[in-house]
């Protein structure tokens, strides 16, 4: 999509104020988002950068990107693009960000992220499980309402949110979504620690740099359980061995991981997709919900 002349406007406003030019000289498609258009600019003054927008997004989505990779950035285990600027007005939203260019994947950038990974997940606090704000999964809101306890949350402001839009458009209609949400509480009582997440964990959402670096970009951040971004990497695939290995050796993956939470965790992702993508989506959720009731029940 064109760059719409109220973004190139206010953008070049900001790249103004910001040092990095006056105009922007190039665009060039990037593709691969699913939610926004993106571009690599280039300014008048020499500067590459990576911009994206849409015309419709919800209100702070694009702050909320901002602050999630801000988050990434500061636990300091592996690269995200710095964000420069954004705005989120209604119909002129956009988020002006580092350009990173994009190198080979190899067996050593896969092993590389898996670790990085790992060491994010290791990346917590005392604090709350959730986050000091809401975000989008896609462009579904994401309740991150703190939370003492991981189960009532992945129950209240994952799975039932998610169920009940669903039901709203005569999907899962199912008697083991009901059975499956009373059980999610005691399934994860055990999970005690809140840990950093990127939180939207799909091979669209990594890359490797030209330097080999692992990359992160695009997140749905909160203080959750590790083991859903392993969930979301398996969900969808593009993920080597070296990547699991590697997280591995830093941190070691529980069997009630393989036994029911991936399967609880990625039902989260399958009714997003539901939601997002129709009824397509339905049966894996079905499959996983009874799963993970005849698991646990
Ligand atoms: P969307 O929000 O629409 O899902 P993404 O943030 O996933 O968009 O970006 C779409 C594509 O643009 C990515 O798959 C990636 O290839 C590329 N990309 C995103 N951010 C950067 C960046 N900072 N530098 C270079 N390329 C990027």
């Amino acid at each position: 999509m064109l760059l719409p002349e109220e973004v190139r406007g206010n953008v070049e406003r900001a790249l103004a104020d910001l040092g990095l030019g006056r105009r922007i000289e190039t665009s060039v498609p990037v593709a691969g988002g699913c939610i926004n258009s993106g571009a690599r600019i280039e300014t008048d003054s020499g500067e590459t950068l990576f911009l994206k927008w849409n015309p419709s997004s919800p209100p702070g989505m694009f702050e909320a990107e901002a602050e999630g990779l801000a988050a990434l950035a500061e636990a300091d285990v592996l690269r995200v693009p710095t964000s420069f600027a954004w705005s989120d007005e209604a119909t002129a939203s956009w988020l002006l960000m580092e350009f990173i260019p994009q190198g080979p994947s190899n067996h050593e950038a896969e092993s590389a992220l898996g670790r990085s990974l790992a060491k994010l997940h290791a990346h917590r606090g005392n604090e709350r499980f959730g986050w000091a704000r809401d975000n989008w999964i896609g462009s579904l809101r994401q309740r991150n309402t703190l939370s003492e306890d991981w189960g009532g949350f992945w129950r209240e402001h994952r799975i039932e949110p998610q169920v009940a839009q669903a039901r709203r458009a005569e999907l899962v209609r199912y008697a083991v979504f009901d059975v499956l949400l009373d059980l999610i509480p005691g399934a994860l009582s055990d999970v005690e620690r809140p840990q950093l997440v990127h939180g939207d964990l799909w091979s669209g959402n990594r890359f490797v740099s030209d330097h080999g670096e692992p990359v992160l970009i695009d997140p749905a951040v909160y203080l959750g359980h590790g083991e859903v971004d392993l969930a979301m990497s398996e969900l969808f695939g593009g993920f080597g061995e070296d990547f699991y290995d590697a997280y591995e050796d830093v941190q070691a993956i529980p069997s009630a991981y393989t036994a029911y939470r991936r399967d609880l965790y990625q039902l989260y992702y399958l009714l997003v997709h539901v939601n997002l993508f129709g009824g397509a989506y339905e049966a894996p959720a079905l499959r996983a919900a009874r799963r993970i009731v005849s698991e646990v029940g």
